[in-house]
Formats: structure tokens, sequence, C-alpha cells
């Protein structure tokens, strides 16, 4: 689904509604983050809507390391012969060489969103892990590729990238914030650091005053993003724009 020229939303139900970014940076194509099938077959089909060739894929950037984003990596990378980037904290997590950091408060015991619970219950019997892929690249706060600068946006994971797209003002996310079931600051039980990670939405409210905001589960905030996560970051109910 497009939300802006050369700015698309790709996913479905599974995952919690996750979803992945397409961005058309000229001839070339970068895609953050992969779904949770494990044949990327959703990003695989849009290419093909879109008119291009697997290998106008050239990037891949990840978030973070957690498995609804990752599925498609390494089925992705091997149909396209991108190059895969991720923040350096998440790499061995992504490349299968460590174990997901599950918060210690979280345990079988439900925690809202109830919706989410298969994906707490996964979490934390360490189910689902999808197939690995190495990571190429490292990226860290301050980087730029394409058209996108890279923002840190530690709390949810350690070392969770957002990645702002100043022609757009468009803020990819994401488990930072979601917007399914409901719109939050991520979903706590898989947070690392809910404190950490309002921080970090606010700071990026600030430096970035961005119109869209395409988060990792649920549907793009598409107008007045920056309000909706000041309204976040203050506790307050807020009702966002979204696709
Ligand atoms: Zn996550
Ligand atoms: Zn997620």
């Amino acid at each position: 689904m497009q939300i802006e020229p050369g700015l698309h939303s790709l996913g479905d139900k599974s995952g919690g509604y996750v979803r992945a970014y397409l961005i058309e940076d000229g001839a070339d194509l970068i895609l953050i983050d992969t779904l949770l099938g494990q044949k990327g077959t959703l990003v695989l089909d849009e290419l093909k809507a879109l008119g291009r060739h697997p290998s106008d894929l050239k990037k891949i950037i990840l978030t973070h390391g957690h498995q609804s984003h990752l599925g498609g990596l390494a089925a992705l990378k091997a149909a396209t012969g991108a190059r895969i980037y991720s923040h350096i904290w998440e790499a061995d997590v992504i490349s299968g060489k460590r174990k997901v950091q599950v918060p210690p408060t979280t345990t079988l015991f439900p925690q809202k969103p109830l919706e989410i619970y298969f994906l707490q219950v996964a979490f934390v019997l360490g189910l689902g892990v999808p197939p690995a892929a190495d990571v190429d690249e490292n990226l860290k706060d301050g980087d730029t590729i394409g058209p996108l600068t890279v923002m840190g946006a530690p709390g949810h994971t350690p070392g969770s990238l957002t990645f702002y797209w100043p022609e757009k003002k468009a803020l990819i996310a994401g488990d930072i914030v979601v917007t399914w079931p409901g719109p939050a600051l991520g979903w706590p039980q898989i947070t690392l650091d809910n404190k950490q990670n309002r921080e970090s939405v606010g700071k990026l409210t600030d430096m970035t005053h961005a119109e869209i905001l395409c988060v990792g589960h649920g549907q793009a905030i598409v107008k007045g993003a920056a309000d909706t996560m000041r309204d976040l970051v203050a506790g307050r109910e807020t009702k966002p724009e979204t696709l």
C-alpha cells in the first residue's frame, strides 16, 4: 500500500499486524524489516506489482532483532542479493548467534495487551526463531543510508534504530510506537526498557516533527505523527489518522 510516492507499507495480520516498508531511492529499492513469513512472499509480490526485479532491492535494513521483523530475511537475501544492515547490538541476534533478550519481569503470566499473548509466549519460550542471516554492515545514530538519516532509539531494544526521510517528513520507527491493537509506546512486555523507550520517542518527536510515522505493528500514521507521539509520551489519549 502506498503511503506517499516512493514509500510503501507491506504486511497483513500475521506477526501482530507486523509491517515492513519499501522505499524507492531512484532506481534502487530499500526494504526496512522483512515481515514474519519465511519465504518473503509479500515483499517479492510487491516488487512484482511495482514492475521491479528482485535484484533492484539493494539494501535490507533492520530496525531491531525481533522475530516478526526477521522472518523473510534469509529468503529475501537469497532472492535479491541485497546487503543487510543493522545496529551492531542487534547483529548477533539477527545472525542467530545470541538469543533474544526477554525483559526479566515478563513470564508466561498474561500481560496487556492480551492480543499479543501469543507473541509473549513465543518470546518467553524462545519459539519461532527465524532462519538466520549475517548482517553485512552496521549502522549507528547519525549515519545516512539512501535518503534516510539513521536515528538511534534505544529502549525497545538497546540497538533499536529509526530512519527519518526529511523530504517526506516520515519516520520509520520499528517497535518504539505501535498502532495495533491501539496506539501505544510499543508493547511493554517485550520492551526491554520502557522508560528509555519513552525518552527516545520524546527525543525523536522534537528532533523530527514527523508528519508520517511508519510503525512496526499496525497501520502507519499518515498525518500529525509528532502530535500523536507527544500525546503518547505525556500519557494522553490519542486518536491518530492512519492508513
Ligand atoms: Zn520488537
Ligand atoms: Zn515487532
